[in-house]
């Protein structure tokens, strides 16, 4: 059975990964945080959490500081992203 009305194929919102990033406050600061879609990714990274590579297709995280202009952009895999806080406990306000 039908899950929803499917309305008329609308074309699907073009995804800008230049646009989807969000501000996260944590211990470390103020950050912008995008998320990089695996269509999106064609290069190779080092991830600063866990050292290894991110991989071209791997859906993964751009962290910066806010208000640094996006000088120290740094690939992430979204898991040693997430993660990062756990690794300084104690640092929560
Ligand atoms: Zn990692």
């Amino acid at each position: 059975m039908p899950r929803k009305n499917r309305r008329r194929s609308e074309p699907e919102p073009r995804r800008s990964t230049a646009m989807d990033s969000t501000i996260v406050d944590g211990p470390g600061g103020r950050f912008q945080v995008r998320r990089i879609t695996g269509s999106a990714a064609e290069k190779t990274y080092r991830c600063p959490g866990c050292d290894l590579e991110i991989r071209p297709g791997t859906p993964h995280t751009v962290a910066w500081s806010d208000g640094g202009g996006g000088a120290d952009r740094r690939h992430w895999h979204t898991g040693c992203w997430n993660a990062r806080d756990r690794r300084r406990p104690g640092h929560y306000r």
